[in-house]
């Protein structure tokens, strides 16, 4: 357990003129399934009996580990990558957690048995968490659960009570905070997505709301087959996103989707490399980004846990794509803009507001989230640019681990 400490105000002479160190505000991590991890290069294979290998191909083996994962091996796996995170200069993550029951489906004596073990990782490595609980009841539109998907099932009502029970865990847990997690719109029917919605905002109006929105082409055209709509526009005409949403995975946007979930101050979840490893498609970056709207990084499946590495891929496969170079800074009057610096800023705000854990900046009143990172080797400084090469180095240049991590003024 860690109190929460923030950041204060400094006077003359309270600096530290030795350090030689750099130190940045600590990034929140939109987007985790920790026990994923374990995963992580199991699937790298094809077998004769697989038409097309891609995101449902690879599901099937992950509830194949889904059927075997024991409370005491999610709570190992979760401490294991929140280390991880922390390593990278990640001080809080966005838990989008799942594997609520016994394998088979029935309940753990303590319903919250799984989500104990989170919170339990969280502490251990002294991670902030915001803890995601997903409501997760059918296995499409239309359609029942498979077998392999009962572990993730509750109805409204046991899951709003699951919500409550860990409301309760934040006592003693300064850096835990709780919000709302619908699967998908394939999981969920719109009655079930609007009783949740008005039952968190009775226990929290504040609460921070994330759902898998348009991860693939096939999610698109089953939402948009089912509800009218391609996922997205659903949510935009039927339940009003605003600030408080993360759409994560919002990779397959059409024109009005872009302007609307701009305009509505979501932020979008982008894990640029478990999309890749995939085979998803491109977050149209460019164009959400030129439209003003909101975006942070998650790691996912956990191929990596840098932050570095996820916005390298970001903007060098943009840059691939589109075949021209620094595709998201845009040139203002007067001054250059470093795209590791965009880059970093966005992340680091996205994040922020996906979490809601009080951090995000290095100004008095916000968590004392900090980063010290090792001093970047001096690169050459033509025309004073020093500083700002150095932060495109650290979001481009590769995954260099923080020296020190605090969270809430704790070291971790
Ligand atoms: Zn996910």
């Amino acid at each position: 357990m860690v109190a929460s400490c923030r950041c204060r105000p400094t006077g003359p002479g309270q600096a530290s003129p030795g350090w030689r160190v750099s130190g940045v505000p600590g990034l929140s991590n939109l987007h985790s399934h920790a026990f994923q991890r374990a995963l992580a290069g199991r699937t790298e294979f094809v077998t004769g009996a697989m038409a097309e290998d891609n995101l449902w191909t690879w599901r099937r083996e992950m509830y194949r580990m889904v059927d075997r994962l024991t409370p005491e091996a999610y709570e190992a796996i979760a401490a294991l990558v929140y280390l991880e995170m922390l390593q990278f200069g990640m001080t809080a993550v966005c838990e989008f957690h799942y594997v609520h029951h016994q394998s088979g489906g029935a309940a753990h004596a303590n319903p919250a048995e799984m989500s104990d073990r989170l919170i339990a990782a969280a502490d251990r490595t002294g991670l902030g968490l915001t803890l995601l609980p997903v409501l997760y009841a059918h296995g499409g539109i239309d359609k029942p659960v498979e077998p392999t998907q009962q572990r993730f099932v509750h109805s409204v009502d046991d899951y709003l009570k699951l919500i409550d029970t860990l409301r309760s865990r934040r006592t003693g847990h300064s850096t835990l905070d709780v919000g709302l997690a619908l699967h998908s719109l394939r999981a969920v029917t719109p009655d079930e997505a609007k009783a949740a919605l008005a039952g968190m905002a009775a226990m929290d109006a504040g609460a921070r709301l994330h759902i898998h929105v348009s991860e693939t082409t096939h999610e698109v055209a089953e939402v948009k087959a089912g509800l009218g709509a391609r996922p997205v526009q659903w949510l935009l005409d039927n339940v009003g996103l605003n600030d408080r949403w993360c759409l994560v995975h919002a990779t397959h946007l059409d024109s009005s989707e872009i302007a609307g979930s701009a305009a509505s101050g979501a932020v979008a979840g982008l894990c640029p490399l478990t999309e890749a490893t995939m085979g998803d498609g491109f977050f149209p970056l460019v164009e959400y980004h030129g439209a003003g709207g909101a975006w942070g990084i998650g790691t996912d499946s956990h191929y990596s846990t840098s932050t570095a590495e996820e916005l390298r891929i970001l903007e060098c496969g943009k840059r691939l794509e589109l075949r021209r170079r620094n595709v998201i800074a845009r040139p203002e009057a007067g001054r250059e803009v470093h795209t590791g610096r965009v880059l970093f800023d966005q992340a680091l705000a996205g994040g922020e507001q996906a979490s809601g854990q009080g951090g995000g900046a290095l100004v008095p009143g916000r968590r004392a989230d900090l980063v010290m990172l090792d001093p970047p080797p001096p690169p050459p400084a033509p025309g004073g640019r020093r500083a700002r090469c150095a932060t495109d180095g650290g979001a481009l240049l590769g995954a260099r681990p923080a020296r020190r991590c605090w969270t809430a003024g704790w070291r971790s």
